[in-house]
């Protein structure tokens, strides 16, 4: 059966693959604008089953101490996934907007593969350390440390990448024994029910260890990470929706893991190659119509290079067309929504109302009259005070503005609410370790060098969050520490 067919479009509770109690919800194809089907709208009643099943299959079964099954089980999973590739790469690209040659990588199989690195931790990690013995007031004690999952996680999920974030969360929180309740985000719920339907049907995974809830209310988010029976939350999407799910998981005390927004600066020093870098940054941000929450929206250039390093940047945004995802040769497709689309637009009015020079793009491309298009867009003449500057536009829209040294870069850089990554280009090591050491964010690209990797933990400073994800840091999130004192 097509994964495409409106019939494997579900909700997957305790273990049943069933209709949604709201209805269902159209998703849209971005590039398009076409209804591409429906999705399975859950309602209250649907996310309490889920929840409970999640708590059931925690409490009552083996899951979370067979590791050795846990392992088998995903790396089943991955091979079913790897199976159906071709269908889920058509959904991706129909669904997301994604342009085809990243759904060789990053939207579909690079995180598709990484679940074997999960599969690994499951089985070779260390679960329990001997402390040997001491005598705390005079009782020899034997202790033996034990991590243990955390139980049931409630994982919700932007829709930018929603393969990479939907298994850099059930990989890891799956690994360590968690149970979990995904909640994916409204505008890519295929992209979820998939895999739901895969889990279902072609895995050994356990009634309730995966349940997979779409639907259009963000409501039915909200009331996941307010649900006492919900031991951790892992939240990735804005900040501003993080600052709610923080607020609602406080009143319970859950664990809370964000991944948020950023707003993140690639700088220049005046011994690199200026137009080279320049050209880099300028295709980076481009690549996915600039919905990457890790991308360098500010470009620091040193003061002399100035028009140099923005003559670079407009030739290389100005050669890149925004166009059909599924094309071989595009890396810009659409934005998600028309919602999207006008979030954007009105950052780019802003821009020209603070004084800011839009060197190219601005607009909507010509030829284009289907689909939630923008033209790739650099702006100059603005300072890091400016709205375009300091916040999160989610499109392919790059801000340049002037540096005095490499210290002025620095503060530059770090006058950000975010700190979530940054690119560092220049020629003298000495140099670079000094900007590196203390630009704060989570992960930093040093001359093009690429951060992203199942085993390399990535993740944000200040408001861009808190905790990692990937890596043995991100499988670590997912466990409690137990203790374990015995007299003699
Ligand atoms: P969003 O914050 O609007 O929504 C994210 C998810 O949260 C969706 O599933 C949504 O339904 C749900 N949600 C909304 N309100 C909620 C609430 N009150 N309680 C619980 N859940 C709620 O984000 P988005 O527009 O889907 O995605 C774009 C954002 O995600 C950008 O800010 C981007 O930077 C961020 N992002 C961050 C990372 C990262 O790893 N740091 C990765 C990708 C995207």
């Amino acid at each position: 059966m097509s994964l495409l067919t409106a019939d494997s479009s579900q909700l997957l509770i305790g273990g049943e693959l069933r209709p949604g109690g709201g209805g269902t919800f159209e998703t849209v194809n971005p590039a398009t604008e076409e209804v591409l089907g429906q999705a399975p709208d859950a309602d209250s009643a649907d996310l309490d089953a889920a929840i409970g099943a999640a708590r059931t299959a925690f409490d009552d079964t083996d899951w979370s101490r067979d590791h050795a099954f846990r392992a088998h089980c995903l790396r089943q999973l991955r091979t079913a996934l790897q199976a159906d590739a071709e269908a889920l790469r058509e959904i991706t690209i129909a669904e997301v907007g994604a342009p085809l040659m990243l759904t060789r990588g990053p939207q579909l199989e690079g995180p598709v593969d990484d679940l074997e690195y999960a599969a690994g931790l499951a089985e070779s990690y260390a679960w329990e350390t001997d402390l040997g013995t001491a005598s705390p007031m005079g009782i020899k004690s034997s202790r033996v440390l034990r991590r243990e999952a955390i139980g049931v996680v409630g994982a919700i999920t932007p829709w930018n990448f929603p393969h990479q974030i939907n298994f850099a969360k059930l990989g890891p929180a799956l690994a360590a024994g968690n149970t979990v309740v995904l909640k994916p985000a409204p505008d890519t719920p295929w992209c979820a029910t998939s895999v739901g339907a895969i889990i279902a049907e072609h895995t050994d995974i356990p009634p309730g260890v995966v349940n997979i809830i779409t639907s259009s209310a963000h409501e039915i988010g909200s009331a996941l990470t307010s649900d006492p029976r919900v031991d951790m939350i892992s939240f990735t999407g804005s900040t501003a929706t993080g600052r709610a799910v923080m607020t609602n998981a406080a009143a319970t005390l859950k664990k809370t893991f964000l991944e948020l927004g950023g707003k993140s600066a690639f700088v220049i020093l005046d011994d690199a190659d200026i137009a080279a870098a320049a050209g880099f940054a300028a295709f980076s941000v481009c690549v996915h119509a600039g919905q990457g929450c890790a991308l360098t929206t500010r470009l620091l250039v040193p003061r002399a290079a100035y028009e140099q390093a923005i003559e670079a940047a407009a030739a290389t945004m100005g050669g890149i067309r925004p166009g059909d995802p599924t094309k071989p040769g595009t890396i810009c497709g659409p934005l998600i929504s028309s919602a999207q689309r006008a979030r954007v637009e009105h950052y780019l009015s802003l821009a020209r109302a603070e004084g800011g020079r839009i060197v190219v793009g601005g607009g909507r491309p010509a030829g284009l009259d289907r689909g939630f298009f923008i033209e790739p867009t650099l702006i100059a003449d603005l300072d890091n005070g400016a709205t375009a500057a300091r916040e999160e536009i989610f499109g392919p829209v790059l801000v340049v503005i002037p540096h005095d040294g490499d210290d002025d870069a620095i503060r530059i850089a770090n006058d950000s609410p975010y700190g979530l990554s940054g690119s560092v280009w220049g020629t003298d090591p000495a140099r670079i370790d000094h900007v590196t050491s203390r630009i704060r964010t989570g992960t930093l690209g040093v001359n093009g060098g690429i951060w992203y990797s199942a085993d390399a933990p990535f993740g944000g400073y200040k408001q861009s969050g808190n905790g990692r994800e990937m890596g043995v840091a991100g499988f670590e999130e997912y466990l409690e520490t137990k203790l374990i004192a015995t007299a003699g």
